[in-house]
């Protein structure tokens, strides 16, 4: 398979390429070429490994031999609690929640990193090469990223979190983390600041070339190819190919719906993506009005999604520009210089043929947990509430199941599932000595320099 650039300037490379490249040299994302077709039918009754393999083999071709992939998927979803990896649990007569919260951080940012983490590996094995990955987070996408490069020989991490200001579950997922190669950096500063000094050492050029520094964002195609997967495998169990199915997901940077449209390309009989925003709502502000248009950030229960850009929606954005990779850039550029830009009505139909939007305030997302727990018995997270909220008032065709994605485990964001039930949700028994372990990290102060050489002492080179 070969993959090309959005913004049509930059080589077409192949997947180890782009797995490790991550942005494209012309400054766009990578898609493949053309979209391998599924044979749904012979997926029946296959296990989520199986089905992993069977879907993202294709993508592999020509850079993975398939028994080394096969390997390293049956690894990745082994560390995943439940046997199903992806379950779906009944919330209503034809709705489902797909728990995709099973994995070692408790997110569902686990299902693609825990193989990615793999394929980095792997692919600077064979290379006989080392990459340095430097990240900040505000709580929860570090400890997805150090999971998933834990032990690796050929990868060392540093995630920077701002020191006093995330929870404590959420800095000793990260910290008690104590493989030779996890770093984790207290920063005496903002998580603005944590941000801030992992951008300028990726402008350091000196500095990224010396220690070939990588990062695993959600721009790589590798995370939403694994994330495909789970589109598929909730589609078997509900009828496909016989049968359609929706999806209504908690979206904030655009990858996970991205991967359910990409499913649905490659044949999965999907009638509508719903994209759930919280009140941070660019996205659906886009699908009502065809204008794409930043705004500020606010906070919300549901942190993982407050965001002002989505930075996959570039990869739509071709095809809603019928493949022009010119005018793809022309609107990125319109968006850095004067913070918007807006498509034709033709243009916003091709989006609007497959995606509806639904945004949902704080008191929807408290009364949907509430719902939820009151309807179906169970306790779900505000991530997995805003999608569901948009499932509720979305739906169209009552007989075509509905799958809201559950993107974080309850626990995870207890204070707010205990304020909307009155319950607080437990850690699962394989996370309940959590608060016990052993913790490691090092404080620093908010100062480049300093980081700097800290992180040049310990890679060496
Ligand atoms: C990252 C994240 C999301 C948003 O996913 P995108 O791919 O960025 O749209 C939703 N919920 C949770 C819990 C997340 O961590």
């Amino acid at each position: 398979m070969r993959y090309i650039s959005t913004r049509g300037e930059a080589p077409t490379l192949d997947f180890a390429d782009v797995l490790l490249t991550g942005l494209a040299r012309d400054g766009g994302l990578y898609l493949p070429e053309t979209w391998p077709q599924l044979d749904l039918a012979a997926l029946k009754g296959k296990t989520y490994a199986e089905v992993a393999a069977a879907v993202m083999l294709p993508f592999v071709a020509g850079s993975i031999p398939e028994a080394d992939f096969r390997k390293l998927v049956d690894e990745a979803y082994a560390t995943f609690a439940h046997r199903e990896v992806a379950p779906l649990r009944q919330l209503g007569p034809c709705d489902w929640l797909m728990e995709l919260f099973h994995g070692p951080t408790l997110a569902f940012k686990d299902v693609a990193l825990q193989l990615l983490g793999r394929l980095f590996d792997y692919e600077l094995g064979r290379r006989g090469s080392r990459t340095l990955i430097v990240g900040a987070t505000s709580g929860d996408t570090g400890s997805a990223a150090i999971e998933a490069c834990r032990g690796s020989a050929a990868i060392d991490i540093f995630i920077l979190h701002p020191k006093g200001r995330v929870s404590e579950v959420q800095r000793r997922q990260m910290t008690t983390v104590l493989d030779g190669n996890v770093h984790n950096i207290a920063i005496e500063g903002t998580f603005d600041d944590a941000q801030a000094m992992v951008k300028a050492l990726f402008n350091d050029h000196g500095f990224r070339d010396r220690y070939s520094l990588s990062a695993i964002n959600s721009i790589n195609w590798a995370r939403v190819m694994a994330q495909i997967v789970y589109y598929v495998t909730a589609a078997l169990a509900l009828g496909a190919p016989g049968r359609k199915v929706s999806f209504s997901v908690p979206t904030g940077n655009f990858g996970d719906v991205f991967a359910g449209y990409a499913a649905k390309k490659m044949g999965v009989p999907i009638e509508r993506l719903i994209v759930a925003t919280n009140r941070n709502d660019i996205l659906t502000r886009f699908l009502d009005t065809g204008e794409y248009r930043m705004d500020d950030v606010t906070p919300t229960m549901s942190p993982s999604m407050d965001i002002q850009v989505a930075s996959n929606f570039e990869r739509l954005l071709y095809d809603v520009f019928e493949r022009d990779g010119a005018r793809v850039r022309a609107a990125l550029d319109s968006l850095s210089q004067s913070r918007g830009f807006a498509v034709t009505p033709a243009e916003l139909a091709r989006a609007r043929a497959d995606f509806d939007g639904a945004r949902v305030d704080e008191a929807e997302t408290l009364a949907t947990m509430a719902r939820v727990r009151k309807e179906a018995g169970f306790l779900i997270d505000p991530h997995g509430a805003v999608g569901g909220a948009a499932a509720y008032r979305r739906r169209v065709d009552p007989d075509v199941p509905m799958v809201t994605l559950g993107t974080a485990h309850p626990a995870k964001f207890g204070a707010a599932v205990a304020q909307a039930t009155g319950e607080e949700p437990a850690l699962p028994p394989r996370m309940a000595d959590l608060l016990a372990r052993e913790e490691r990290y090092t404080v620093l102060p908010n100062d480049l320099a300093v980081v700097r050489a800290h992180i040049a002492a310990r890679v060496g080179g």
